[in-house]
């Protein structure tokens, strides 16, 4: 079996270790002589690993007693329709950082007034913007912001805070570091980047949020019916949930948020330093201080090198490191269970490639 090193955006590298616990126990799921995806989810194992997976997940986040975990299928997309439909009565603010705040936005304005909070829109979503900036609206149901930009390369640091809801897309960097969950009275995260495979959204709803639904929605829109339901009004994604499972263990058995955290700022220097240091070969995307620690995103002199540049990669095992359709360029996503050793795999691939070039 040979493995590559997998720079992969979302879906993206998983742990190994827990692949092969999956693997292990794919056909037989805790003594039950039957697959996780062949068990009924009203059994009292499934339910005993969903309820594993939201207390190892509230632990992993120090999720307040007020807030409730729940699973939703449909993806970030979903969530780009389902955060307005429950809560833009009047006008939702958006701090708009990258192409996915930007489709919040447009899919929100299906149901009202939607506006730019901040925005770096002009400027090639190459930073996030300071606070200073921010100009909210009377009226505002809600602020919403993507922690990170999954695209552009550019995270949030610090979060802000404002007097209205704050919702907050942590789809490309859930779990990759600490939050502060109360500063957010709804956070989501599709899991594909860090946490598992394609198929599910964990939402982290605080319970007073739920008072402030403002129309009336089919049941599988309302996030009340995933909390009343416990995320299983209908069949939820068992396979993912139990993934979900095992990365959150990972996580935790391996020193939890704050260590994975000191781990991705080394992994992270170690591509940003040859970036840094390469005398503008490669050039960052992202402006310095508004750099994401899960998406690196960089240009080369020419579009024909840097074709070059991802063929060759490839040549030496190092995948996914084209950049998205929508900016171009060269985009190494070292989320989670990307390796220390496969950043390093990289920069000295980024050196060599320089040198010869
Ligand atoms: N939010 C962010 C930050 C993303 O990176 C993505 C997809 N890469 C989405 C939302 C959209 O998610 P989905 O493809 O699950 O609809």
């Amino acid at each position: 079996m040979k493995r590559v090193y997998n720079f992969n955006a979302g879906p993206s590298a998983m742990p190994l270790e827990v692949l092969k616990e999956v693997q292990d126990e794919f056909l037989d799921f805790n003594h039950t002589g039957m697959s996780i995806v062949e068990i009924s989810h009203r059994s009292a194992a499934y339910q005993e690993m969903q309820d594993d997976t939201v207390a190892t997940l509230k632990k992993l986040l120090a999720v307040p007693d007020d807030y409730h975990i729940v699973f939703i299928q449909g993806g970030g997309s979903m969530q780009f329709v389902m955060h307005a439909a429950n809560f833009l009565k009047k006008r939702g603010g958006y701090l708009n950082t990258g192409v996915w705040s930007n489709k919040a936005m447009e899919a929100a304005s299906f149901y009202g007034e939607t506006y730019e909070v901040a925005s770096s829109k002009a400027d090639g979503f190459t930073y996030i913007p300071k606070a200073d900036r921010f100009v909210v609206k009377p009226d505002t149901d809600y602020i919403y912001m993507t922690s990170n930009n999954t695209i552009h390369g550019t995270e949030w640091h610090d979060f802000p805070s404002f007097d209205v809801p704050l919702f907050c897309d942590m789809s490309s960097d859930f779990l990759s570091r600490p939050v502060d969950v109360k500063n957010f009275d709804f956070i989501y995260a599709g899991v594909q980047k860090n946490v598992g495979p394609a198929g599910v959204v964990v939402a982290i709803i605080k319970d007073d949020l739920l008072k402030k639904v403002c129309r009336d929605l089919p049941l599988m829109l309302q996030y009340k019916t995933y909390v009343d339901h416990d995320s299983t009004y209908n069949t939820p994604p068992v396979f993912n949930i139990y993934f979900v499972n095992k990365v959150a263990h990972w996580l935790d058995d391996n020193g939890g948020l704050a260590a994975m955290h000191e781990r991705n700022k080394k992994k992270a220097a170690i591509v940003y330093g040859v970036i840094d240091d390469s005398n503008g070969f490669y050039r960052g995307h992202a402006r310095v201080d508004s750099r994401s620690l899960m998406n690196v995103t960089f240009n080369l002199p020419t579009k024909e090198l840097e074709a070059q540049f991802v063929a060759e990669a490839a040549d030496h095992d190092l995948i996914g490191v084209k950049g998205h359709r929508s900016i171009g360029g060269c985009r190494a996503s070292i989320y989670n269970a990307v390796t220390e050793e496969g950043c390093q795999a990289l920069a000295d691939f980024m050196k060599a490639f320089q040198k010869k070039h």
